[in-house]
Parts: C-alpha cells; sequence; structure tokens
C-alpha cells in the first residue's frame, strides 16, 4: 500500500538511528536528550501508586480535556486569566501535533529558528506547513530578520523554545522576549512558546515567558517530562479557551484522552511538599555535569571549536569548523562516544554550520570526563587532517 505523500517527505530519524548505536554499553552517549533515570522521583510517587488502586473512578473513561482535579491545579499554578484554559496532552509532543493539525493547511506558513528541534520540524513537516527559519543570537532569535519574515511570509505562526533551547541551550533575553511578543502582538503572528526545560535553570533568575506579554497571542507548552518523567506521557498545554477547542476536537479523534491514573499520579506528585527539593536536586546534579563537560572541552578542544556557556536545560552546542558531521558522528560511534550532528536541526539541512549538539544529564561525570576525552582525540585527528 502507498503510504501518504505528506509521510514520503519525513525521512526517517537520524537520532532514532544513533540512539540505537548509543544503546551498546561501550558508548557513552551524549546524543540523546535523557533525563537521568536515577533521579526519577519514585519514592514520592509510592503512596500514590498504593492509593490508585482504591481509586476505581480514575480507571474510568474521562473528560478530553483533563483529569478535572489536576487542570484545576494547574490553572491556579500558572495563574492562568480567566479567559485561558489548560488541557492536558500525552506529552508536550502531542500538543505540538494537535497544535499542527488544528491550525495549518498544506503551504501555510510557520517560522522557526534555526536550528530548531526536531520533532517540531517533524509535526509541523507532516501537516506540509511550509516552514521559513530566521537565525539566532546568543540572546535568542534575530528579531529584525523575525520582522522581515512575519512581513515577507505572513505566517499563522512562530514557534521557539526561550528557555533553554533544543539544540543550542540558548535562553532568550528579558528584550528579545519582550520583542518577538511586541511583533507577535504586531503582526498578528500566534507564538508557540515550548518550556519544557524552563525549571531546569541552574544560574541566575528566571525571566518572564514570552507569553506573559502577548497572552492572548500565544500558546504555551509544558511538559513534566523533564521534571518529573518522560515515560509518564504527560504535558499540559494552555491558551485562551478560542485556540484550544479545536485541540480538543482532533484530540478526542486522537486518543480520546490522557491516561488518567497517571495524571491523577502526577497531581499528587506536584503537590508532595518534597517536589521543591526534588527539583532543586536535579537542578544541581546537571548543573555540576554541565561543568564538567563543559570545562573539560574547553580544556581539550582543538583550536577553531567554539562553545558558549549556558545556565540550564540539557543541551551544549559545540561549534565547528566547516566538515562533514555526519562523517564525523560515524568515527565518534566507532570511538565510543554518540553526538548529534547539526543538520538534522535544520528544516533545510543544505550548506548548514557544521556543530554537534552534546547532552549532559544523562552521563556521570566520569562518564563525561572520558566522552570528552574520546571526542577530542578524534576532533585533533579529523580537524587537524582537513584543514
Ligand atoms: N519540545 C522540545 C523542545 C523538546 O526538546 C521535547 C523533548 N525532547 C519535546 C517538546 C517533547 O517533550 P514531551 O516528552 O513532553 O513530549
Amino acid at each position: 500500500m502507498e503510504i501518504a505523500h505528506s509521510l514520503q517527505q519525513i525521512k526517517s530519524s537520524y537520532i532514532r538511528e544513533i540512539l540505537i548505536a548509543a544503546a551498546d554499553k561501550n558508548i557513552i552517549s551524549l546524543a540523546g536528550g535523557l533525563p537521568d533515570a536515577k533521579t526519577f522521583p519514585l519514592d514520592l510517587m509510592k503512596a500514590t501508586f498504593k492509593k490508585l488502586t482504591d481509586m476505581p473512578e480514575v480507571f474510568q473513561y474521562d473528560a478530553t480535556i483533563g483529569y478535572a482535579p489536576l487542570l484545576k491545579y494547574l490553572s491556579h499554578y500558572y495563574q492562568l486569566a480567566p479567559t485561558h484554559i489548560a488541557m492536558i496532552c500525552t506529552g508536550s509532543q502531542q500538543g505540538l501535533d494537535l497544535i499542527a493539525r488544528a491550525y495549518i493547511n498544506p503551504n501555510d506558513c510557520i517560522i522557526m529558528e534555526a536550528p530548531s528541534y526536531l520533532g517540531a520540524m517533524q509535526v509541523f513537516g507532516l501537516v506540509q506547513a511550509n516552514i521559513q527559519t530566521i537565525s539566532t543570537t546568543h540572546d535568542g532569535p534575530n528579531v529584525s530578520e523575525l520582522e522581515d519574515a512575519f512581513i515577507k511570509h505572513n505566517p499563522k505562526m512562530f514557534y521557539g523554545v526561550p528557555d533553554f533551547h533544543n539544540p543550542t541551550g540558548i535562553c532568550w533575553s528579558l528584550e528579545t522576549r519582550q520583542q518577538v511578543a511586541k511583533l507577535c502582538i504586531q503582526y498578528d503572528v500566534t507564538f508557540i512558546e515550548d518550556a519544557p526545560y524552563r525549571e531546569l535553570r541552574f544560574t541566575g533568575e528566571p525571566l518572564p515567558m514570552v507569553s506573559h506579554f502577548c497572552a492572548d497571542n500565544a500558546i504555551v507548552l509544558r511538559s513534566f517530562s523533564k521534571i518529573a518523567s518522560p515515560g509518564l506521557r504527560i504535558a499540559a498545554v494552555t491558551a485562551k479557551k478560542s485556540y484550544l477547542e479545536p485541540l480538543l476536537k482532533i484530540k478526542q479523534g486522537a486518543d480520546l484522552h490522557s491516561s488518567v491514573p497517571i495524571q491523577a499520579l502526577l497531581l499528587d506528585l506536584l503537590q508532595h511538599p518534597d517536589f521543591p527539593e526534588h527539583i532543586k536536586t536535579i537542578q544541581s546534579l546537571y548543573k555540576k555535569r554541565y561543568h564538567v563537560l563543559f570545562s573539560e572541552l574547553k580544556k581539550q578542544l582543538p583550536e577553531g571549536c567554539e562553545l558558549k556557556p549556558v545556565d540550564g536545560g540539557m543541551f551544549i552546542w559545540l561549534s565547528l569548523p566547516p566538515c562533514d558531521t555526519f562523517a564525523l558522528a560515524k568515527t565518534l560511534i566507532k570511538n565510543g562516544v554518540a553526538v548529534v550532528p547539526s543538520p538534522v536541526f535544520y528544516p533545510h539541512p543544505e550548506n548548514t554550520p557544521s556543530a554537534l549538539r552534546l547532552n549532559f544529564t544523562n552521563a556521570n561525570s566520569s562518564e563525561l570526563r572520558e566522552a570528552v576525552s574520546r571526542l577530542c582525540r578524534v576532533l585533533n585527528a579529523t580537524l587537524i587532517s582537513t584543514q
């Protein structure tokens, strides 16, 4: 049977291939975006696991929008305006998929940063969006390019990850946040604020979300994958009610609703008195690992490689002199370290800057040290021989 035209354009995920290779126990993986499984707050969930057996009502079908007590808690926690609502999704990846299917017709324009989150490129690719990109600076998207793109392409949406971007780790400055919000209002473009890493800040103070400055022009995706566990598959999407109603129609057709026992479990976890301490623990663990990775790279990287510090999240972006990053990633696998090459993060991957995305949350400090020495040994050999 012939597959749908929309799917024929989607290339198989290189990350998935790399992750399969990286499962080999001799390889240290800096490739995935995995939190450390040892940090999952299973102890904090133990009592609820037991309690659930006395709650037959959560094992029944429920409302598409989500488990009412969780929605009530989140509306209060996110201080939603009376015009705004929350809905629960099966991970923020489903939220992105629902947004794409609810709003994008083939060739409708959406603007993204380049590089950008691969999973967002996939869902917008599947609905055959016309994806246009703008470049990023250390402070976030280039706002003058953004305004030009708004004028030239008349997009429906601008998709961004302002807090500790995947793949670059960049955190948008306050000024950039305000300017982006202003442009979205001025040109009536909806800002899709994807914020799965927001709570993983380990340096400095949190900045207001972009949607704080353009609440009526924004849809916000908040994931619990990085602060609780990705396997729970729970995220919240918030926006004004009229924006979310079409998503609810599609979600009903997709999966009726997300798992109710898991929503009940998450609610108890969020309300657990020790949950804030759990977040502090992962922040300081990831901070320590980030410092190991960053400082070892600084010591050992060959000339021509560039590294920008980050204040949180899970990734560092290592810029390289022009080279074949796919071939490099393959050589690195053979030398026991997995990384992700930059072209996979660009919707139009031709002639993209050479870089590698490095994750620092899943390997421990001694593995990170060993990974850096393997990585730098290969970089020193290949980059010097290609110069
Ligand atoms: N958005 C971004 C930017 C991500 O990096 C990820 C996961 N890596 C997701 C969304 C999907 O997260 P979830 O587990 O909530 O589906």
